[in-house]
């Protein structure tokens, strides 16, 4: 892997706000009833789009801000007086839009509340997104029973986030890994999992010298690429969102190729 693409302080505050996350997902677990065990699901569409009652309350997503802020805070101690004012300003209006915004990832909106507010064009995104994944976690591990029967094209089967990490396990079986909800699923063929073309021929690998972990997946149909890792090879049980960081020089890899979603 290469050091140089992501500093190690950006890795560390990562690392924090994961461990952060995992905390509010067990703290949420108590208080957080998304009704999974009651409904019935169409499988082929993710859970989060057929839910019949928010699985993201707006007092506890709050709090998640106000957590995530804190980690934040003490990690890059220059943004603690642009972050205070931030979050003393959040309405209870704010806290609604905030996370319809951030479930569909609506990056537009949060650049204009950025400027409106003067403050930094990336952070309220980076804050919103990270206060919401505590619930998608929470979520996926609700699901964790029969998300593996559900067969979704291009998309998390949980949060509908697209596909763009997988991890190989020892026996060399490929198992689909969502760093925003943290949802693992077996792959059940082998094809691609972006338009599902199963010829074989039309898939193929690009190694990444010196990285013996990791490799891409690439699609000559649809022209879109997954990162593969090995986790048989690394000692750590790391969790989706650190894999995804940890693999960001694939990423560059692959566009710089002209692969990806947006090369389209
Ligand atoms: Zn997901
Ligand atoms: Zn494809």
């Amino acid at each position: 892997m290469n050091p140089n693409v992501v500093s190690e302080e950006y890795v560390a505050l990562q690392k924090a706000i994961i461990d952060k996350q995992q905390q509010l997902r067990n703290y949420l677990a108590n208080s957080v009833n998304s009704g999974v065990q009651e409904q019935e699901f169409n499988y082929e569409i993710p859970v989060f789009a057929q839910l019949k009652q928010s699985p993201v309350p707006p007092d506890l997503y709050r709090e998640s801000i106000v957590e995530i802020e804190s980690v934040l805070s003490e990690h890059q101690p220059p943004l603690k007086e642009e972050l205070s004012r931030l979050i003393s300003n959040l309405t209870e209006e704010d806290i609604v839009k905030w996370i319809k915004e951030s479930i569909t990832f609506n990056t537009g909106y949060f650049q204009t509340f950025a400027e409106k507010r003067e403050l930094s064009p990336w952070l309220p995104h980076f804050l919103a997104e990270q206060a919401l994944r505590p619930f998608m976690q929470l979520l996926a591990f609700q699901c964790k029973g029969f998300i593996n029967e559900f067969d979704v094209m291009g998309t998390c089967p949980c949060c509908g986030e697209p596909h763009r990490l997988a991890k190989i396990d020892l026996k060399g079986e490929k198992c689909l890994f969502c760093p925003r909800c943290e949802t693992e699923m077996k792959q059940k063929r082998l094809a691609c999992v972006h338009c599902g073309d199963d010829r074989p021929e039309h898939l193929f690998y690009l190694n990444i010298k010196e990285d013996d972990v990791s490799r891409i997946e690439v699609c000559e149909t649809c022209n879109n690429y997954l990162k593969l890792v090995e986790t048989s090879k690394i000692l750590e049980n790391k969790a989706a969102a650190m894999l995804d960081l940890e693999t960001i020089h694939l990423d560059f890899v692959a566009q710089e190729e002209g692969y990806g979603d947006e090369m389209k």
